[in-house]
């Protein structure tokens, strides 16, 4: 069993609300210094329901990640849990980039890599959560998708795909190759063994620039863009807090609930 794992680098969540900045200007998050990314939470789902196909199955873990430099150590992560080998997607042109965009680079390196049974994706990215790339990445590669699966089996060339829905959970057969993008129903991530962490530390991650995926230049033209940011603002939330209060329990409950029944 051959995976693929398209795995992102997001903001620590873990940053304090007060450490989070956005410039509104060029609408874009300024990365808190000193706090380094980490892997998307439903990416690392989607290495740990590939880990469960390759306790079973045997085969091999390839990870990509488009990213800047850093993305290594989330690459390095996915290895320390299981995964064999990872390729870092790196280049000025891929900046930026739209859903679409993001979906053709890891298409073209998918198809560098070749050979692949599946093709994991998580359900969603855990920082702008479009949950557009491993739909879009189906498509450019001309094969089926399931998406939020919580649980993948492999059986004669197929995949039975458990996924959830609104009241409950379907199952779902699909054929080899297939993409699979992954829930966090799927259970925990493994914790790396020492074994694993020694082997990420010593393996070196390649670099693909367009030029090694062979990425057209028309594709990754922002010009060519589907979509674009028209504004980036984070949230402001207001509350207020007003005391209820009577001369006695019973009059301040009776004021309480006509506070309340003016509200609704
Ligand atoms: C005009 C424009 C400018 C933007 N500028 C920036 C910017 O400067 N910085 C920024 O961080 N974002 C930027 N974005 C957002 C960026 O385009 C999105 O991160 C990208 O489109 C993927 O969408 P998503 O993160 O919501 O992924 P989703 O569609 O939610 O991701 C689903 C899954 O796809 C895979 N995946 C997604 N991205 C990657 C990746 N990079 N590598 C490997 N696997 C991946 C993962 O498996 C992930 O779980 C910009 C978007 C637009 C439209």
């Amino acid at each position: 069993m051959n995976t693929i794992v398209c795995v992102k680098q997001v903001p620590d969540p873990e940053i304090p609300p007060a450490k989070f900045k956005i410039d509104p200007e060029t609408k874009k998050v300024i990365p808190p210094a000193g706090v380094p990314p980490v892997i998307s939470v439903y990416d690392e789902r989607a290495v740990e329901a590939a880990c469960r196909l390759k306790d079973k199955h045997k085969g091999k873990i390839t990870v990509i990640s488009m990213g800047s430099g850093k993305a290594s150590d989330v690459i390095k992560h996915t290895i320390s849990m299981g995964a064999d080998e990872g390729f870092l997607l790196e280049d000025q042109a891929f900046e930026n980039l739209d859903s679409f965009g993001t979906a053709y680079v890891l298409a073209k390196a998918i198809q560098k890599i070749g050979g692949y049974d599946l093709v994991l994706c998580g359900r969603q990215a855990a920082d702008w959560g479009a949950g557009q790339v491993g739909s879009i990445l189906a498509e450019i590669l001309g094969i089926p998708v399931v998406t939020l699966a919580c649980d993948i089996q492999a059986a004669d060339k197929k995949f039975r795909v458990k996924r959830t829905v609104k009241d409950g959970f379907e199952v779902l057969e699909a054929p080899m190759p297939s993409l699979v993008t992954v829930s966090s129903e799927i259970g925990l991530p493994r914790l790396p063994g020492g074994v694993g962490l020694m082997l990420a530390r010593k393996k070196q991650i390649p670099v693909w620039k367009a030029q090694d995926i062979g990425a057209e230049a028309s594709q990754l033209d922002k010009a060519n863009a589907h979509t674009e940011i028209t504004g980036l603002s984070v949230p402001t939330r207001k509350t207020e807090c007003e005391m209820v209060t009577g001369g006695t329990p019973g009059e301040a409950g009776v004021n309480l609930a006509e506070k309340i029944s003016k509200l609704i």
